[in-house]
């Protein structure tokens, strides 16, 4: 056990270097209250989250398990504690689900580990053989700006760039809260590649191909990935950008994958386009901090803000809990970013954005909001912890 300890958030520009436990944990009582109050027990029996310990994958295992009562396996990939120094959020966070989850008789198993990786796949495909009856859920959410090849060893990095043309935008400093104009550059044909094999659809293709050819996928299992689209005024950094790309190859990969499952085990096989929302994944991102702050102004004002837990929980209703029909888009899509995309929002957003600057930013948009929420995600400033009870950072994660 480490020396119990006060700990303040560090942050640094987009990152914040710490997490407190308390606070994450809070954070996830929070969601387990929302999807239970939401969920019909007894609909999902068991689940597979790869990527769910933060974000939109957190409240995908959330849902499932504590909405629909599945037994469900984590895979995701956390700092542990290291003596005084306190594990990442996500680490944090399954510890808290692991607590949460036997208090309530649900089974839940966790993968600490790299998913991209044949070792941990073959991990978790082993446990799942132990398993008395196949997956009827599978959400791939990972985010990460980093894979090595399982096959050829070959380590690929994902970039941030437009496509085509550099553009220049309003953008919001994350250390000083100033708004400033950023110019992105062209994506190289070698940095979109790379993106597109980090955040595109191949790992994901991985994973469903090896649970179909171990039969553990069930009759009707519906597996889902995120996406994301946006307004037009983020499509050269993100649409029609090197992460864009890397959405297409995810969204053509569905399609395939769709196809597949459907003619294996009566499955499915989609992508679900969320909403942009504070996460560790979205706070990098140029130009989206600040459109998501205006994004929350408009659509709180409008009353149809909603966080992950609330876009999960209305994505497993209405599109994948066993018996519903899921509606798609033209694409085959499922659209749970409707309310983001809803022209009187985006109208708003617009006008709000021609205006925006330094002087106005705090009563314009919502920075204040998106910055609280950046810290909650850490574990701070989350209502009703102590943050002057010293805590011990030592949690096990299991
Ligand atoms: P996030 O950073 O909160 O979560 C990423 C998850 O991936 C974490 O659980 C992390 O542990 C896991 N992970 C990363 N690398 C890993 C690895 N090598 N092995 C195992 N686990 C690993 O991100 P998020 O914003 O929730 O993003 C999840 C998905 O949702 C992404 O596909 C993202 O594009 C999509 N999405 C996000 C938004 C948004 O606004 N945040 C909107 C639409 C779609």
């Amino acid at each position: 056990m480490a020396t119990p300890q006060i700990i303040t958030a560090r942050i640094r520009g987009f990152l914040c270097v710490n997490a407190h436990p308390s606070g994450c944990a809070a954070n996830v009582d929070r969601q387990i209250g929302i999807a239970r109050a939401a969920g019909t027990r007894g609909g999902i029996r068991n689940a597979l989250v790869i990527g769910g310990s933060t974000g939109y994958g957190l409240s995908s295992l959330v849902t499932t398990m504590f909405g629909h009562g599945a037994r469900a396996m984590n895979v995701c990939l956390e700092r542990p504690p290291h003596g005084d120094k306190p594990a990442s959020a996500g680490w944090y966070n399954v510890a808290a689900a692991h607590r949460r989850a036997q208090q309530h008789q649900l089974s839940l198993e966790s993968v600490n580990g790299d998913a991209y990786s044949n070792e941990i796949k073959a991990d978790v495909i082993a446990r799942l053989k132990r398993w008395s009856a196949p997956l009827d859920s599978v959400v791939y959410s990972l985010a990460s700006p980093r894979r090595v090849d399982p096959d050829t060893g070959q380590a690929y990095t994902s970039v941030l760039k437009a496509v085509g043309a550099p553009f220049t935008s309003k953008s919001l400093n994350l250390g000083n809260d100033h708004v400033v104009s950023v110019e992105i550059q062209t994506a190289s044909e070698d940095e979109i590649q790379s993106t597109v094999k980090v955040m595109g659809g191949e790992d994901w293709a991985l994973w469903m191909r090896a649970l179909l050819s171990e039969g553990l996928l069930a009759e009707d299992c519906r597996a889902v990935a995120y996406s994301y689209v946006g307004p037009e005024l983020t499509y050269p950094i993100y649409r029609s950008g090197t992460i864009g790309k890397a959405k297409e190859h995810l969204e053509a990969t569905a399609r395939a994958l769709d196809a597949e499952l459907g003619a294996k085990v009566g499955g499915r096989a989609l992508v679900s386009v969320a909403k942009a929302l504070v996460t560790q994944a979205s706070a990098a991102i140029p130009v989206v901090p600040l459109y998501i702050s205006t994004l929350y102004k408009v659509m709180k004002e409008k009353g149809t803000h909603e966080g992950t837990i609330e876009q999960i929980v209305r994505l497993f209703r209405d599109h994948l809990q066993p018996g519903v029909t899921p509606t798609l888009d033209e694409e085959s899509r499922i659209r749970i970013d409707d309310r983001e995309l809803d022209p009187e929002v985006q109208a708003a957003v617009s006008r709000i954005w021609a205006d925006v600057n330094s002087e106005n930013v705090f009563s314009t948009t919502d920075v204040a909001g998106f910055k609280t929420e950046f810290r909650n995600l850490f574990g701070f400033d989350v209502p009703g912890v102590d943050y002057q009870q010293p805590v011990d950072v030592d949690v096990p994660m299991v």
